[in-house]
């Protein structure tokens, strides 16, 4: 089937015109706060490769708590599941992303990767297990993405370790319960470093593309994961990519996905395509606001939605 995705993006934002764009920026730091809170753009890519924007496709942006996907996707190929899901769990946490208040009850087992706790468990993982963490973390990204210029922002790194109290506080929690294996300080520069890396809508969308092809970039013919891998990410994707609003994105959207602070959402359709958006203003549980609304209309005027 060919689904005219580009003219579907253009008739739902037209739709949302008059829909007043609630909530704020993110302002925790300058490089977020900076950002023009209209800007607005879309990229889907199917895995046969035809490309389909809008608006601020080509801009990067900091993809903040969207590594955590891909920082997990790292740990699973270094030390492979079983070890993994001994020092964090796959339950959707129903809380805010950095909330601190299950560790106690978990005796410092997070509930999953892609909350803040379960993201600095995972780099914790890398830390042990890669000599340049934070490059080879780059060097894996540029690789699944077949793009060589994918960078971090230095001074988003900084802002984050300056202000990321709450981190520091989830960090020495686990410590103490023995689930942080390395120096406090070097798993935290790590964790900031992923958020702070920026990638347009179009790198998002081509980066991910492995989980919606099985676990290979088919347009470089790279091999990830394995299909089990993909299949796996992409549910707990479904179940913890939007923290308390999991439940909301998979009923109104219906597709894997992943969200972050910066205003970013990615999300897949295994078997057909990768769609990234991004519109900076966050709604209170931290996620793009119109970026919800815009995949909403997107995968209803499709009939794409996985269910
Ligand atoms: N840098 C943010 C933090 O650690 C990332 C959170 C997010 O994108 N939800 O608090």
């Amino acid at each position: 089937i060919n689904i005219d995705y580009q003219a579907i993006f253009h008739e739902v934002v037209d739709e949302l015109a008059g829909v007043h764009d609630r909530g704020e920026v993110a302002d925790y730091i300058p490089g977020l706060a900076d950002v023009d809170p209209n800007k607005l753009g879309i990229h889907l890519t199917t895995i046969d490769n035809q490309q389909h924007s809008y608006g601020d496709f080509d801009e990067r942006f900091s993809i903040q708590s969207i590594s955590k996907v891909l920082t997990l996707t790292l740990a699973m190929e270094m030390i492979g599941g079983d070890n993994l899901w001994k020092r964090v769990g796959i339950e959707p946490s129903g809380s805010a992303f950095n909330s601190l208040v299950q560790l106690e009850y978990e005796r410092g087992m997070p509930r999953n990767p892609f909350i803040n706790a379960g993201a600095i468990v995972i780099c914790d993982v890398l830390v042990s297990c890669l000599d340049n963490p934070k490059q080879d973390l780059l060097d894996f990204i540029r690789r699944i993405s077949g793009n060589q210029t994918i960078d971090y922002c230095a001074k988003t790194a900084e802002m984050e370790s300056e202000t990321g109290f709450r981190n520091y506080a989830l960090i020495n929690l686990m410590r103490d319960f023995g689930n942080i294996h390395n120096d406090i300080e070097t798993v935290l520069d790590l964790y900031f470093y992923s958020c702070s890396i920026t990638m347009s809508c179009k790198e998002l969308s081509e980066t991910f593309m492995f989980l919606a092809a099985y676990g290979t970039n088919p347009m470089l013919n790279t091999v990830v994961v394995n299909p089990t891998r993909a299949q796996r990410i992409n549910s707990i994707m479904q179940l913890c990519g939007f923290y308390d609003e999991a439940g909301e994105f998979s009923f109104r959207v219906g597709l894997p996905g992943k969200s972050g602070v910066g205003g970013g959402i990615i999300a897949v359709h295994p078997g057909r395509y990768s769609v990234a958006v991004w519109s900076p203003r966050l709604n209170k549980k931290g996620n793009s606001y119109k970026g919800m609304l815009i995949l909403e209309g997107m995968t209803t005027k499709s009939q794409t939605s996985i269910f």
